[in-house]
């Protein structure tokens, strides 16, 4: 899996000028004039995607497919054109090239292709990158917050194994110890390494995505996402139902972990403020005003997430207790929230 990742510097350029044609996938920034200049072999076509619903896919795939006999896909840019080329790779069957410009989640990783039906996500295919790059002079150009919110898709394991250990206590579901406490030390060795990923430079970044790169890995031994996906993300993905805009994924997981940690108490793995302390030292947002959501959207959030995990058939956990609130209100919550 590690074979097909590419570090380097000044190396997007390198492999876009050593491609013969291709369609460029891109969002600016990264691609602007400047690096436009520095192209020698130019893309047959360039698209810049602003949105992943199927509807808009479907329709841009049919305006361009005129071009599609090209050698190569390439996405670069965040996670729309991340997504949006590997739909096209897929839909078209060529082969992929990643290239992030932002470590913000890890759907550069992912093989999974994550679109909007109706705003919710959902994955209707696979398309295997041929090869990722990871230009540090790219990654270190971006905004350090939109790679801080790369933690969050390994950090997201801190709840995640709070919630398998309710699973399994409460609700009878199966656990791998070796799987669990190969998920806990992925997490706490980011958590270790908060002063070179505050950094973001090349060590800082190298880690980023080996620990994206781990807890992936550990998922597919497992089978599924539930080692690094829980009560944190339903919530989210609960939000996005409710309140549909497109939020920066790592802030509102963030938040998410430590609604989640606090409200699992003798569950949690992990301390809440653990996590906070490395969220405050990074400088990783996930304050309401930060990440753009309201009081009372989180509030409307907390009184529906029992009956949204249900409906949805998600994996057991926090959400699914009936006694979710007995010891600390949905008001105590937001309270606590609002004092960060
Ligand atoms: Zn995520």
């Amino acid at each position: 899996m590690r074979n097909n990742l590419y570090y380097g510097s000044k190396n997007a350029i390198a492999t876009l000028n050593s491609l013969d044609s291709f369609i460029l996938v891109t969002q600016n920034p990264p691609f602007d004039n400047i690096f436009q200049k520095k192209l020698t072999q130019h893309p047959i076509q360039i698209i810049y995607p602003t949105n992943v619903d199927i509807h808009y896919l479907k329709e841009m795939s049919q305006k361009v497919s005129r071009n599609k006999d090209v050698d190569y896909v390439v996405g670069f840019g965040g996670g729309v054109a991340i997504d949006t080329a590997k739909f096209f790779s897929w839909k078209w069957k060529k082969p992929l090239i990643q290239i992030p410009s932002i470590i913000s989640t890890d759907a550069f990783l992912t093989h999974e292709i994550g679109i909007r039906v109706d705003n919710k996500v959902q994955y209707i295919g696979k398309a295997v990158p041929e090869q990722i790059i990871i230009d540090f002079d790219v990654i270190k150009s971006a905004p350090k917050v939109l790679n801080y919110a790369g933690t969050c898709d390994v950090l997201s394991i801190c709840t995640a194994l709070g919630d398998w250990k309710i699973a399994y206590e409460e609700f009878g579901d199966k656990i791998d110890k070796k799987i669990y406490s190969k998920a806990r030390n992925c997490a706490q060795n980011l958590l270790n390494d908060a002063p070179v990923i505050r950094e973001m430079q090349e060590e800082g970044i190298r880690k980023l995505v080996g620990y994206l790169q781990e807890e992936m890995q550990i998922c597919t031994e497992w089978g599924n996402a539930r080692p690094e996906e829980g009560g944190e993300h339903h919530l989210a993905y609960c939000i996005e139902e409710l309140s549909p805009k497109r939020y920066l994924h790592g802030a509102l997981v963030a938040l998410n972990i430590l609604t989640v940690l606090r409200l699992q108490g003798d569950y949690a793995e992990f301390s809440y403020t653990e996590l906070k302390d490395f969220f405050d030292f990074i400088g990783h947002s996930y304050k309401f005003e930060q990440i753009g959501i309201t009081e009372e959207l989180y509030r409307r959030a907390l009184h529906e997430i029992h009956f949204y995990v249900q409906k949805e058939t998600l994996e057991k956990g926090i959400w699914f207790k009936k006694d979710l609130f007995s010891n600390i209100s949905i008001s105590d919550v937001i309270n606590w929230i609002l004092g960060f």
